[in-house]
This record gives structure tokens, C-alpha cells and sequence, in this order.
């Protein structure tokens, strides 16, 4: 398939904790199939560097490792919905974060997407990447994202060529706030209490696949590319390793 092309692929969620690969592999995903990655985190960073309302809200969770309330990012990710470049799909990265998220997101696509912007009626692909619990403060606290663009990097497994500058855009690689020691601690536990449940909530409906994380970028690309593009053949399995 050529890069950039637009597919109706419809909506694709990633799950999986801080640190699981979500961004790196939500960015390949969108380009590959011509459609807008959506991370929550992304806009509610940008909320707070501009100091928007929002962003005033949001900021001192943000910085404690905390969920930002659901009503407020639900609004947030409804204005990004409305927008006519997710009408053949989009890629959501970090959303739903709760069962709440969930069951909102359910009911904004029965009711709202696919009746108002005439999107076909797909099924949100719902994958989970699944890594290693000890890998991840290694790749959070290893984490340099590039100022301009939010390109990622890792300073264990894929640094820049150049240190602390990005590859494609030459700005400057920074470490986020919220990835320190202390703050990693509470993310991972806001993941184990509030969003474990999200995996459950579509393993019930039979439509949650996992892929191994653990593997090399570019593995892990590959298998989510044949899970969307095997959608329906696997749904409510994992193709790729027992579980
Ligand atoms: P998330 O969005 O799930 O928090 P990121 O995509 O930002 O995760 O990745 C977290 C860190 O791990 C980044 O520094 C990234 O470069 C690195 N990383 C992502 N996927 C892999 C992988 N498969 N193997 C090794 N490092 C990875
Ligand atoms: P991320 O960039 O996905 O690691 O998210 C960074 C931070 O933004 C999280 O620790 C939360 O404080 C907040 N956040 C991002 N997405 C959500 C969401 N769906 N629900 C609540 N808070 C979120």
C-alpha cells in the first residue's frame, strides 16, 4: 500500500502504559494510512503551554502524574472529532483512558460520528500493546521529544544522531516534565487502577487485540499493520503470541 494514502480504515484506539510505544507507533499509523493521530496528552500539553483555560486546569494534574477530569477531556477529544480530517479515520493515542472515556466514546461515534459527518459506519480497531513492566521506566525516563514537532526519541534505543537534536527537524529534544522518577511512579499507577479496566471493557465486546511491544519498533509497526489490515479476521484474538 503507498504511504499516505488515505483508507476508510475508521477509528483505531491504542492502549497500552506510559512508555508502551503508543506515540511512536500512532505517528507510523497515521502516515501510513493518511489519517490524524489524536493524543490527548499532545493537546493538553499544548492547552497548558499556551495557558488556555483548559490548561489552566489541567497543568498541576498533569505535573502529578493524574488523569485530567473525564468531562474535560471528552469535550476536548469531541472538538477534535467534529473536525472533517477523521472522517475516513483517525488513530487515538491515550484516549480512552477510563471506562467512563469508553463508554462516551461508544456514544459520541453511534450518535454524533457516523450519523452528523456521514463517516462509514467502522468499528473502532481497539489494540493494546503490551510490554514488559520493568522496560518502562527505562523507556520514560530514556524519553527526548522534539520541541517543534513532537518527534520521539530514546536515548537507550533510538537516539538521534546528533544528541539532544531532532533528525528531521533539527529543533531541540527535550525531556517532559512529567517524566520523572517520582511522576513515572503515579502514571503507572493511574494505568494499573483506571485504565486496566478500558482493555476489559473491549475484551468484553470482542474487540480488543494485543500486540508484543517488547520488540523492536518497527516489529511491533508490523503487526499493527496486519491487525488493520486483517480487521474482523482477528478480532477478540491475538494473533501474535498466546493471551
Ligand atoms: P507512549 O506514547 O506509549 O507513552 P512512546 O511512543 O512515547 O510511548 O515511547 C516511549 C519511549 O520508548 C520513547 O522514548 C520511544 O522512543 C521508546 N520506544 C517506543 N517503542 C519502542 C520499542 N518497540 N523498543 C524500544 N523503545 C521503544
Ligand atoms: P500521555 O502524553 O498520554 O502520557 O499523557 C500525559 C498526561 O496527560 C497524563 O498523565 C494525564 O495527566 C493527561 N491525559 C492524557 N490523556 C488523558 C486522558 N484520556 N484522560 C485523562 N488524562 C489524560
Amino acid at each position: 500500500m503507498a504511504e499516505g494514502t488515505a483508507v476508510n480504515v475508521g477509528p483505531i484506539i491504542l492502549l497500552g502504559p506510559p512508555g508502551a510505544g503508543k506515540g511512536t507507533q500512532a505517528k507510523r499509523i497515521a502516515e501510513r494510512y493518511g489519517i490524524p493521530q489524536i493524543s490527548t496528552g499532545d493537546i493538553l500539553r499544548s492547552n497548558v503551554q499556551r495557558g488556555s483555560e483548559l490548561g489552566l486546569q489541567a497543568k498541576a494534574i498533569m505535573a502529578r502524574g493524574e488523569l485530567v477530569p473525564d468531562d474535560l477531556v471528552c469535550n476536548m477529544v469531541a472538538a477534535r472529532l467534529r473536525e472533517a480530517d477523521c472522517v475516513p479515520g483517525f488513530i487515538l493515542d491515550g484516549f480512552p483512558r477510563t471506562a467512563a472515556q469508553a463508554g462516551w466514546l461508544d456514544a459520541f461515534l453511534e450518535h454524533e460520528f457516523f450519523d452528523n459527518l456521514h463517516a462509514d459506519k467502522c468499528l473502532p480497531i481497539v489494540i493494546r500493546i503490551d510490554v514488559d513492566y520493568n522496560r518502562l521506566l527505562q523507556r520514560l525516563t530514556g524519553r527526548r521529544t522534539c520541541l517543534a514537532n513532537g518527534h520521539i526519541y530514546n536515548v537507550y534505543s533510538q537516539p538521534p544522531r546528533v544528541a539532544d537534536v531532532c533528525d528531521v527537524d533539527g529543533s531541540q529534544l527535550v525531556t517532559r516534565n512529567d517524566d520523572r522518577e517520582e511522576v513515572i511512579r503515579e502514571r503507572l499507577k493511574a494505568y494499573d487502577l483506571q485504565t486496566r479496566p478500558v482493555a476489559e471493557y473491549y475484551q468484553q465486546k470482542g474487540r480488543l487485540v494485543s500486540v508484543n511491544g517488547d520488540l523492536p519498533v518497527e516489529q511491533v509497526t508490523g503487526q499493527m499493520y496486519w491487525v488493520i489490515e486483517h480487521h474482523g479476521a482477528v478480532e477478540g484474538m491475538s494473533p501474535f503470541y498466546g493471551g
